[in-house]
């Protein structure tokens, strides 16, 4: 099938007892068994729901992967990859990620013992060298949050594969619709479901997809014994965002490209980070593991006052100051002090990501009026 069907169909069967066309939500936490021992496969619903199963289902199709798992935040199935790990294991990760990914990882797992090594992945040597004979996973990220970094997901997973080492990459920023990290060796994809996925700025989820039915039935542990499964509700927002997911991506797509090249032409704008720049240095990668370039995109005013700065991101009016991304209306973010202040400054100066970094999530609103919005904020 292709795409557009798969995404209006997939997980998708019309309800058995009724013929509902949309999959019901299942509001229960318990199914009723005939004798002890006795039932249709559905137990408890932390461990098994049709409306979660039917999302799985989904998840899977649109990733090109065989399996998928659906949880209750983005974190909380990074958080469950991380507990594949044991004490003593190692993990290198992108020094230029998410900064709830960021602090889950410093502050919550590495007192249990597991080690994180931050490093440039966009560059193979720094993953390279940064491998030591304790390292279990390789956690990436790309395009990056906020600085649109390309990591080359097949050079990592040739790297790391031979050696024993899983790679998992949050796919995130570019949705389902524009790369398939599996397609070039990952093991695992991770998703913010609360963003693209869901589309909708309704929901918080989160999601894995993978191939290797051993990987999977350890996650699918994970996930029942951890219990951060969505509830029901949540996976048909979900499932119901997935099937308008490619028009949605399309419209993200072509609105970012018109704001990047107006942003970049602007005599107040310093620096538009956006992959889909023939001089991005990771455009070439880009074009090779992507579809499109999304609608992500970061600046830095030539006038770097933190008066300025703020005075922008408070002027506008179609774009909505707010934390999060990947829903049809148009945010404007301030990384420093919001998504990603998590991170120490001294750390996050070091990356490359600075005090008047302005991060849009362009929406899927009509392009004029946003650039016209941006104009009269910028001034
Ligand atoms: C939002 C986000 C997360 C975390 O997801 P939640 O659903 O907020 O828990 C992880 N990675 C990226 C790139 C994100 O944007």
């Amino acid at each position: 099938m292709k795409t557009a069907t798969t995404y209006v169909h997939a997980g998708a069967t019309p309800d058995p007892s009724t013929g509902a066309i949309m999959t019901p939500i299942y509001q229960t936490s318990t199914y009723v068994q005939s004798a002890p021992g006795q039932h249709q496969g559905y137990e408890y619903a932390r461990s098994q729901n049709p409306t979660r199963f039917a999302l799985e289902t989904a998840l899977a199709a649109i990733e090109h992967a065989r399996f998928g798992l659906a949880f209750s935040s983005g974190v909380a199935a990074t958080d469950a990859v991380i507990k594949l790990l044991q004490p003593g294991d190692e993990v290198i990760a992108a020094n230029d990620m998410y900064g709830g990914t960021y602090r889950l990882f410093t502050k919550v797992f590495a007192k249990f013992g597991i080690k994180f090594t931050y490093v440039d992945t966009t560059q193979i040597r720094l993953v390279a060298a940064a491998i030591s004979p304790a390292t279990k996973l390789v956690w990436l990220e790309t395009p990056t949050n906020p600085l649109m970094n390309i990591t080359d997901i097949a050079a990592v997973c040739q790297l790391a594969k031979p050696q024993g080492i899983k790679v998992c990459v949050d796919n995130t920023f570019a949705s389902p619709y524009l790369q398939n990290p599996l397609n070039f060796g990952a093991d695992i994809v991770m998703h913010s479901a609360t963003k693209y996925l869901g589309g909708h700025s309704d929901v918080i989820q989160g999601c894995l997809m993978m191939n290797d039915e051993v990987l999977r039935n350890e996650l699918y542990f994970i996930q029942k014994s951890c219990g951060a499964v969505p509830g029901p509700q949540d996976c048909f927002l979900v499932l119901r965002g997935i099937k308008t997911l490619h028009l949605r991506m399309q419209q993200h797509c072509q609105n970012g490209e018109k704001i990047a090249h107006w942003l970049r032409q602007h005599q107040k704008v310093a620096k538009v980070y956006w992959p889909g720049f023939e001089d991005h240095p990771g455009y070439s990668i880009a074009k090779q593991q992507m579809r499109g370039f999304g609608g992500m995109i970061s600046f830095e005013l030539k006038n770097d006052s933190p008066e300025e700065t703020k005075r922008v991101l408070s002027s506008t009016s179609v774009f909505a100051l707010a934390e999060s991304l990947g829903g049809v209306e148009s945010l404007i973010n301030h990384p420093a002090s919001m998504t990603h202040a998590s991170i120490p400054r001294e750390e996050r100066l070091k990356n490359g990501l600075s005090d008047h970094l302005i991060r849009l999530s362009v929406g899927i609103e009509d392009a004029e009026d946003l650039i016209e919005d941006l104009a009269a904020a910028i001034g």
